[in-house]
């Protein structure tokens, strides 16, 4: 097995370098074309002798760009083919204060949620720590400008992929690298309630949003199957600890699907979990009307049932802000573009 030089930190790299009998500075010359996404055969001014010895103990994960596609409010989304033929997208949006890229962590989905393309074709395998940088520095590349944030809400589970995701996160926000500050980059779960405590020991000053879509047991386990296992009393449970132990607030995503968890009374209804569990908190809500995925047959709620929903929490003294729908007309959504590639749409 060839070593993933690219999930490595400077200092692992380092070692390595130093394993093949090379001086100590090659691997700063090394790490500094991987962050600009060169793979071995396009490092400058390392010797062919090294290239060759680095070739036959290693090689660079990196994603290849096989698709791209423009939207006319200019987020752009990349369809991605990793070493073995697989393929994950990353999505590249402009907002005001920068480039926000938003990742992949795996190629499909294991968790099974009922309006989310990602999970129509199960779990392929996880995504190694190099695979995720690649993402972020092709798309810089590609871009030709700095990524200043990221969004952990592509394609995968982050937290089922969890070893992996927090190398990741510590390869991006090191000043070795891209230098990524933890607090411009966020991290979406469904609820792996075991893995939100492990992470509020990690000392990575992200962002957790987590997908609630529901306020009760009963439409949440319909929407989304991981609540069979956490229900929503032992996840804002352990959002309220993770705030407890970080300092940090948590974000919280809702789905408006039409006559499913839209009406006022649903409204209501999560204000008063939020409150009963979350209440310690700032809280959050990002209202998001499902995205079409025809064959899933879901409806997104109209404008005027969103702004209703919104209003019940504004009175309740959450904050809520009503997504903007950014490239719906590329296949944006989650999943969707690796979807249709794969034929599975
Ligand atoms: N697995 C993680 C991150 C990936 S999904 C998670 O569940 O949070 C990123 C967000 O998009 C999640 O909130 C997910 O529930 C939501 N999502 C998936 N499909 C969607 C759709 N068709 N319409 C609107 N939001 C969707």
């Amino acid at each position: 097995m060839k070593t993933d030089i690219l999930s490595m930190t400077l200092p692992e790299l380092t070692e390595f370098v130093i394993s093949l009998g090379e001086p100590k500075y090659r691997a700063g010359q090394i790490y500094g074309w991987l962050m600009r996404g060169e793979d071995i055969s396009g490092m400058g001014n390392i010797p062919k002798s090294l290239k060759e010895k680095l070739s036959d103990a290693s090689f660079v994960a990196s994603a290849k760009m096989i698709n791209k596609q423009v939207s006319r409010d200019g987020t752009v989304k990349y369809l991605y083919e990793l070493y073995d033929g697989e393929a994950v997208e990353s999505v590249l949006m402009q907002y005001k204060y920068g480039k926000t890229i938003c990742i992949s962590s795996e190629v499909g989905c294991p968790m099974g949620c009922a309006f989310c393309a990602s999970t129509l074709g199960g779990i392929k395998r996880k995504l190694l720590p190099s695979e995720m940088l690649s993402q972020v520095i092709q798309t810089q590349k590609d871009a030709g400008e700095r990524i200043s944030n990221i969004v952990m809400m592509g394609i995968g589970e982050p937290l089922d992929n969890y070893d992996n995701v927090i190398k990741f996160l510590r390869l991006v926000g090191s000043p070795d690298g891209l230098n990524i500050g933890y607090r411009h980059i966020s991290l979406s779960t469904c609820g792996i309630v075991d893995k939100i405590y492990a992470l509020a020991d990690e000392d990575l000053p992200i962002t957790l949003s987590i997908s609630l879509h529901a306020s009760d047991d009963e439409t949440r386990s319909s929407l989304m199957p991981v609540n069979n296992k956490w229900n929503i009393e032992k996840l804002l449970t352990a959002c309220r600890d993770y705030f407890k132990k970080t300092g940090r607030r948590i974000s919280f995503e809702y789905t408006l699907v039409s006559g499913k968890n839209d009406d006022e009374r649903d409204a209501a209804r999560l204000a008063s979990v939020l409150k009963k569990y979350c209440g310690t908190m700032p809280l959050h809500v990002n209202l998001i009307p499902v995205n079409n995925v025809t064959e899933r047959g879901f409806v997104p709620s109209d404008r005027g049932r969103v702004e209703k929903f919104a209003g019940v929490l504004t009175q309740n003294r959450i904050e809520a802000t009503v997504r903007r729908r950014l490239g719906s007309d590329i296949d944006a959504s989650c999943g969707q573009l690796r979807a249709k590639h794969e034929k599975i749409l």
